[in-house]
């Protein structure tokens, strides 16, 4: 079969690779048909060595189910599925019955490329569900790329919150406001933190005068802080435009170590909140947001590229300008 490789640094390589074979009665042999690229597999080509040469990256995929071992239940050959294990950037994915990914029958109706949206979603339903939205909050999402405009999406169809999306990309942040954004903040243009003060009002607290508080009731940080960036950390920002007793969640990668105060987390008692992938029952809840029509992952989808141009789409990936979401279709 065929199958993108990855050598090392942005070198990426078609090769014809053995097809993955049944190993166990319990596995499962997709034939991928459409495979995403995540910002983590975007990390692993710009900057790693690949731990082993000879990677195939692609996590997040929807295919066929093309053979089964005889003790696999509920799934028959030929049926349409999303999945999540790795290595689906390749005809071919054998899921092994241990430690066994994500399998479940494909929404109908949901095309190959929007079903493969369906794992970056449930990232953002995890962060929608530790946001906990109510009507009437204030919530701010940093970052504005696949992760923060599914959390846009979520929290729209979670809840009537404001919602107000920061980045860098007006192209982003005009598909934040498409998706369900009220203000979008353009942080190359304008201090988000000062920004945000002057759209929700802002409050002084003592002992820190120098940073009164906004009225922002959350924070979901889907910046991160990578090599490239300079100025304040949008983690940072976050906690300082967080009212007393706000929520900061956190749900990116960082390339280095963001300079951040600790005094504004203890002054202003702010609850700071880890996040990180999903649960089975968020997948499905992703899955059935886009099955219903509640969340269309259409505009995100902005490219497809059949397999054999896999440098090319992870070239294009890395163009914040025009890039959402890539799908490769092998
Ligand atoms: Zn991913």
């Amino acid at each position: 079969m065929k199958a993108a490789v990855l050598y090392s640094a942005r070198d990426i390589r078609i090769e014809e690779v053995e097809t993955p074979k049944l190993q166990t009665p319990g596995d499962v042999l997709i034939r991928v048909r459409a495979s995403g690229i995540c910002g983590s597999d975007l990390h692993t080509y710009r900057l790693a060595e690949p731990a082993d040469p000879g990677q195939i990256m692609g996590h997040e995929y929807s295919g066929e189910v093309a053979e089964i071992g005889n003790e696999v239940q509920g799934l028959q050959v030929g049926d349409a599925v999303v999945a999540v294990s790795f290595g689906a950037n390749a005809e071919y994915i054998r899921i092994p019955r241990e430690g066994r990914g994500i399998i479940i029958p494909m929404p109908p109706t949901v095309s190959f490329a929007e079903a493969a949206t369906i794992e970056p979603l449930a990232n953002s339903v995890h962060i929608a569900n530790l946001a906990d939205p109510s009507d009437g909050d204030t919530i701010v999402v940093m970052g504005a790329g696949i992760i923060g405009l599914g959390t846009i999406q979520a929290l729209r169809a979670m809840s009537s919150a404001k919602i107000i999306a920061v980045d860098f990309s007006d192209f982003r942040l005009s598909m934040a406001r498409e998706l369900g954004a009220e203000v979008t903040i353009n942080a190359g243009q304008e201090d988000p933190y000062r920004k945000v003060l002057e759209l929700t009002g802002s409050t002084s607290v003592a002992f820190m005068e120098a940073t009164p508080a906004g009225n922002v009731d959350t924070v979901c940080d889907c910046a991160g802080w990578l090599a490239g960036h300079t100025g304040t950390p949008p983690v940072q920002q976050g906690l300082q435009m967080l009212r007393p007793k706000g929520k900061l969640i956190e749900h990116s990668i960082f390339e280095k170590t963001p300079e951040i105060n600790f005094f504004l987390l203890a002054r202003k008692e702010i609850q700071l909140q880890g996040s990180w992938g999903f649960t089975l029952e968020e997948y499905n809840q992703a899955a059935d947001m886009i099955r219903s029509g509640k969340v269309d992952r259409k505009p995100l989808v902005t490219h497809e590229f059949p397999l054999d141009e896999a440098k090319k789409a992870f070239e294009t990936q890395l163009q914040y300008e025009e890039a959402i979401k890539i799908v490769l279709k092998p």
